[in-house]
């Protein structure tokens, strides 16, 4: 048995984290209520962080870019009109999680914070450039998407932190999109792929998922590439880099090998995909 602490503000949720040691924040509960179900985890308390009014909402900032509250469910995020153009991505990926009944109950700080590297957010997130915003016992603070995944399930969050929003920069008016390679729909990916066409047509922003502890993304080999997305030979020699830095584990989704054969599929794809069509909403 879980004891339930119902925090009414981030501060009081963290020092209820601080307080009892053992003790894991809770937000849609997809995830962790079923690990607790499987035995796997037993935490004496559980921080619900479901009625802290701070973590609601999704929301322009005074920049132009967008703050997604951090118990914002998958199925609101993946409805918002906000997230068009270059962050697209971000709410194609949302809609593309399990099914319906985990994307009402999910929620964005519950995915990343539990950062599977098969899970939909953390691709589409650093195509974003996203930045989280956190809260532990020794303040707030913000963290790159970039900078986040340290290894398989190891984060950046130090113990007790929690992610309270994610925030994005202001879209532009460029396309992009999701795409997830899965054995059936609604399940996890084998491989993903997260693309965003720059303004201007001569760039991209890539990012592969589900093939190492976390998102694959090259910024030097986007530079490399700018100008020649219409040659092909320097399509797979951007799609080489990434496979170059993947880790991908062989388990009932997709063997190592089938996985990094993926890799120069999904970015050659997806890219004809997003410079053939004219949608950017
Ligand atoms: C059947 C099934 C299929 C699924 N398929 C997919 C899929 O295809 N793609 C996909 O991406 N995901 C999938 N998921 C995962 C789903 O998206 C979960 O909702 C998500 O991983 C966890 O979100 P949650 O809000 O439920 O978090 P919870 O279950 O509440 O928490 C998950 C973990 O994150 C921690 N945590 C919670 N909130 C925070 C926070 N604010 N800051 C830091 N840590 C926090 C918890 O302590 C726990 O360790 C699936 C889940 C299920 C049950």
């Amino acid at each position: 048995m879980s004891v339930v602490l119902v925090p009414k503000s981030v501060e009081d949720a963290v020092a209820m984290l601080a307080e009892h040691a053992e003790a894991m924040p809770l937000s849609g509960g997809a995830t962790l209520i079923a690990m607790r179900n499987a035995g796997l985890v037993d935490p004496p308390y559980l921080v619900s962080l479901d009625a802290v009014p701070e973590l609601r909402g999704i929301k322009r900032t005074g920049t132009g870019g967008i703050r997604i509250g951090a118990m914002t469910r998958h199925c609101e995020t993946a409805a918002c009109e906000e997230l068009t153009g270059s962050l697209l991505v971000l709410r194609r990926a949302a809609g593309m999680i399990a099914n319906r009944v985990v994307r009402n109950m999910g929620t964005i700080g519950g995915s990343v914070g539990n950062a599977d590297p098969a899970a939909d957010y953390l691709p589409a997130l650093s195509c974003c450039d996203a930045v989280l915003e956190v809260a532990g016992p020794d303040g707030r603070r913000e963290v790159s998407i970039h900078d986040y995944v340290e290894d398989w399930y190891e984060t950046a969050l130090e113990e007790g932190e929690i992610i309270t929003a994610i925030t994005l920069p202001a879209p532009r008016a460029a396309s992009s999109t999701y795409r997830k390679i899965a054995r059936v729909s609604g399940d996890y990916a084998t491989a993903s792929c997260a693309m965003a066409l720059e303004e201007d047509g001569k760039g991209l922003r890539a990012a592969i998922g589900a093939c190492g502890p976390g998102p694959l993304r090259d910024r030097d080999a986007e530079a490399a590439l700018r100008g020649r997305l219409d040659d092909p030979a320097a399509v797979l020699e951007f799609a080489a880099s990434l496979a170059a830095l993947a880790d991908p584990v062989d388990d009932v989704r997709g063997s190592t090998e089938y996985r990094l054969s993926l890799i120069p599929r999904l970015i050659t794809s997806v890219l004809s995909e997003l410079t053939t069509q004219t949608e950017v909403a």
